[in-house]
């Protein structure tokens, strides 16, 4: 049976795992690199080692079972508010503003107007 020989980036031992203890994980879209994950044998904590495409093509092509994954494509878990987004030179007329002694006055003679 075909084994692999890894270090482990956490306790630094120097592992010997078959394919069936490897899983290995190539980015989708790219398949420029990729993960191999294993079971550390020395402290039991399961570990993720970054490999280039070479490596990752010996893996698989040994047998170790491998995952295509793109990048999560996750909505916004808010609603966006209507109107324009909130620019840089938003931020700075706001800094400029709040540097000032009169932008609470301002701000209350707006509420004022409003109502
Ligand atoms: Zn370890």
């Amino acid at each position: 049976m075909t084994q692999f020989t890894l270090t482990c980036p956490r306790c630094a031992a120097e592992l010997s795992l078959t394919t069936r203890r490897l899983l290995v994980r190539i980015d989708a879209g790219t398949a420029t690199s990729g993960e191999v994950l294993f079971t550390c044998l020395n402290c039991r904590r399961s570990e993720a080692v970054t490999i280039d495409v070479a490596t990752a093509a010996r893996l698989v092509t040994a047998g170790v079972t491998y995952l295509s994954l793109s990048e999560p494509d996750v909505d916004h878990p808010e609603p966006q508010p209507p109107g324009p987004r909130l620019t840089h030179d938003d931020l700075l007329d706001l800094h400029a503003a709040l540097a000032g002694d009169t932008w609470h006055d301002e701000l209350t003679g707006l509420a004022a107007e409003t109502q």
